[in-house]
């Protein structure tokens, strides 16, 4: 093997702070990464060329991914016709078929439904009327959700009661919702898994997950309490769903944890957010086992090493000196400019075990300016 033959090129849709760490992991293996992100200076800029340009726009993203063998995308918003349209001069992993399930939360739970994974209880809705029904039907609490589109809570009302029915139809009444019965469920979970180019399957260890007001805050991995059954569980689920998309990356599905089981929310065809603590806590993250996977090389060890916890900058900075005083501690600057609510970088937390990383945990949370 010649030392080019040893290197390859990946086209990535998306130049965001997933690529940046995508973009950082081919480093390394020698895997030249470049974008196309609509955003001038996106965050990927540091680890590769980002091309300025719409998704939809194919003719730019052709130009962006010039001759990359494969292409990926960091950003599941990405048009599955562009992805279809990329595909005739490219591999392109995961395939189209994974943007259109996961684009759409209805075909998502029917496709969670028809393996036999259970998910909220839930009627498509598109006017007043089939929503009041609907409601009549599932009860209350429920949340409305836009079908397309919506991320990091955005595009979905809770309705408490009857009383708030108005107010939610004022707020994203229209065509194309769902309905959800609200799962009463004990904690939020994430499976994140990689399947190959040659159907081998690895999983993460299930992650524990916070939001406040829709929005990723901190991640524990392995989630705490986690048992053989869970874990098992969530690879079954997880499995099935790679092994029916014929899915070739990293595939993160989101899940309620339930006296009943496990109950499905949504899934993420790329790279997530709440696996990025598998940059240091895990044996190989989730960057480099998508980059492996995709370019059809053999998976890493998606084993812990101990204990993690992530937590994410949103809005404003911890303070530096502190949060590294903090041993375990590693600071993520995606290089963003500060707004309000966003996602700005992330601290990961590693520990030899649970008790050391709560503690180490809470002493970074003391620094946390969070604005969002
Ligand atoms: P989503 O955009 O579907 O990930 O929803 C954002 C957050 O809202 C989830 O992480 C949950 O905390 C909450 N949520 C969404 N759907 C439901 C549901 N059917 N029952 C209970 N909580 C939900």
């Amino acid at each position: 093997m010649t030392r080019l033959e040893s290197r390859a090129t990946v086209g990535v849709l998306g130049g965001g702070q997933l690529g940046r760490m995508l973009g950082a992991a081919g480093l390394p293996l020698g895997v030249a990464c470049r974008f196309l992100d609509p955003a001038p200076g996106a965050p990927a800029a540091a680890v590769g060329p980002v091309h300025v340009g719409a998704l939809d726009d194919i003719l730019a993203a052709r130009r962006a991914m010039g001759d990359a063998p494969v292409v990926t995308y960091e950003w599941e918003g990405v048009p599955a016709a562009t992805a279809t349209a990329l595909a005739a001069d490219a591999l392109v992993f995961p395939g189209a078929n994974a943007l259109d399930v996961s684009q759409d939360r209805l075909a998502e739970k029917q496709c969670f439904e028809r393996l036999g994974i259970e998910v909220a209880p839930h009627r498509e809705s598109d006017t007043r009327a089939v929503l009041d029904a609907a409601l009549r039907e599932l009860g209350t609490p429920a949340i409305l959700k836009t079908r397309r589109g919506g991320y990091d809570g955005k595009g979905q009302v809770r309705i408490t009661s009857p009383a708030v029915v108005d107010a939610a139809w004022e707020a994203i009444g229209g065509p194309d919702l769902i309905l959800e019965q609200f799962v009463d469920f004990t904690r939020e979970l994430s499976v994140i898994a990689v399947r190959g180019r040659d159907g081998e399957i690895r999983t993460w260890p299930l992650i524990e997950n916070h939001h406040r007001d829709g929005i990723l805050r901190v991640s524990i991995a392995p989630a705490p309490h986690l048992t053989r059954e869970l874990q098992a569980e969530a690879d079954d689920l997880a499995a099935k769903v790679l092994s029916e998309l014929d899915y070739v990356g990293v595939l993160t599905i989101e899940l309620f944890a339930t006296a009943q089981g496990l109950v499905a929310n949504e899934m993420a065809p790329r790279v997530h957010n709440s696996g990025h603590w598998t940059i240091e806590g895990a044996t190989t993250s989730q960057f480099e086992n998508h980059l492996r996977a995709i370019l059809g090389w053999p998976l890493g060890e998606c084993g812990a090493r101990g204990s993690s916890a992530m937590v994410n900058v949103i809005g404003a900075w911890p303070d530096r000196a502190g949060v590294l005083a903090v041993a375990g501690a590693h600071w993520h600057d995606y290089e963003k400019s500060s707004r309000r609510g966003r996602k700005l970088g992330h601290i990961t937390v590693t520990a030899p075990d649970d008790a050391t990383r709560d503690e180490r945990l809470a002493a970074v949370l003391v620094h946390s300016r969070d604005d969002g």
